[in-house]
């Protein structure tokens, strides 16, 4: 009847794609630095509180044009996320468990109050693009494609309110392997700055949430560490932007895979998710690789203190520490200082893994790269 519903929902189905008239060289696998180069396209839609999101578009990439008095340039109503493409021995390209990102970034969306999404859609947009972006994904072990959606407040007005005008936009980057040669790291654990608070937003993948943690952590790389371990009062919380995992031997042999629980103060992460499912798994659906099948692991969701790991520590508890996330997957940790204090030195295992990181790493790059299948995580 000619009167239109409200505005429009975004809607993948309207995607126009114009081709960029040349196309880049994609750079040696082993040259790639995180981050440096974007693929030849983007996808992008613009929302607008009259008409509602735009047909997406990909479109050759380039840069955006804003008006000073955006939303996101004043007021930080910016939000993204990380995910990885991933070519298989059999030529497919995989996501892992992309939805779980995509219910993330749709909670961030509603902390800054930015305007309705159907994130189904952009799933949609996002495997377009990524089948487009193919030829970008090396063909070597460990290797992925970055994909970074993200999505920023537009509004120009600077009107301190929620922003009605935003702009959803996908980029990718070729990456390798977050350390060339797998090594564990130092953590600093820093308590008098912190990233995140009871009922603040820490819980979110803000990009507000990122700067404040620059200096620090560019603190902690001149005395030689390479994360920062993040504490709020004596809670261990994160390291840099990826989540913790402390083991504990048990009292009757069994061990405690212990990671934070999702209280507001931790990013839920992907991997953490992950990690915590194929850890209960081990012994009946599974066995993770290098781990015997009659070890009982105990996945933990619960407070860990930087007390209780000194104390772990002591007493010969502490197995291994290790941090988990997108871009490292699985890393371990060898050393944890802290100002005036004695440094936690953890056990150096062969391979620098230790044993359940070395499991659980195994497990998920197999997953990710079609080697193996576990439920529907690919
Ligand atoms: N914590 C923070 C603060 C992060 O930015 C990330 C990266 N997204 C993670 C943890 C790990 O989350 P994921 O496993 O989903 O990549």
């Amino acid at each position: 009847n000619g009167h239109a519903a409200g505005p429009a929902p975004l809607d993948a189905s309207r995607t126009t794609v114009t081709l960029a008239a040349s196309l880049k060289p994609v750079p040696p696998a082993e040259e790639l630095v995180f981050g440096k180069i974007a693929t030849d396209h983007m996808a992008i839609a613009h929302y607008d509180p009259v008409n509602g999101w735009s047909a997406p578009e990909i479109k050759p990439y380039g840069p955006l044009m804003l008006d000073p008095l955006s939303s996101c340039l004043q007021y930080s109503t910016s939000l993204f996320e990380g995910m990885k493409a991933y070519l298989g021995a059999d030529d497919k390209v995989r996501l892992f468990r992309p939805e779980m990102n995509m219910a993330r970034m749709d909670r961030s969306r509603e902390r800054i109050a930015l305007p309705p999404v159907d994130f189904n859609e952009v799933l949609k947009i996002i495997k377009r693009f990524v089948k487009l972006e193919e030829r970008w994904i090396p063909r070597v072990q460990g290797h992925s494609l970055y994909i970074r959606p993200t999505l920023i407040g537009t509004r120009a007005s600077l009107g301190v309110g929620a922003s009605d005008h935003a702009t959803l936009y996908v980029i990718c980057s070729p990456t390798g392997p977050y350390f060339r040669v797998a090594r564990p790291l130092s953590l600093k654990a820093v308590g008098d700055y912190v990233r995140s608070w009871p009922g603040g937003t820490g819980g979110y993948k803000l990009s507000l949430n990122y700067a404040p943690t620059f200096h620090p952590q560019t603190v902690a790389n001149k005395e030689g560490y390479d994360q920062i371990l993040w504490l709020l009062g004596d809670k261990i919380t994160e390291a840099g932007a990826m989540n913790f995992f402390a083991v504990l031997m048990r009292d009757d042999g069994d061990w405690d895979v212990v990671t934070p629980s999702v209280d507001g103060t931790i990013l839920p992460g992907v991997t953490r998710h992950s990690c915590l499912e194929l850890t209960g798994a081990h012994g009946s659906e599974i066995s993770l690789y290098g781990l015997p099948s009659n070890l009982k692991l105990h996945p933990q969701e619960r407070d860990i203190t930087f007390t209780e790991l000194e104390e772990a520590s002591a007493s010969g508890k502490l197995l291994e520490v290790f941090v988990v996330g997108t871009a490292v997957v699985v890393a371990s940790v060898e050393k944890i200082g802290a100002d005036g204090k004695k440094d936690i030195v953890l056990q150096r295992y062969e391979g620098s893994f230790g044993p359940v990181a070395r499991g659980l790493y195994e497990k998920i790059t197999g997953i990710q790269e079609g080697r193996e299948q576990f439920r529907d995580w690919s």
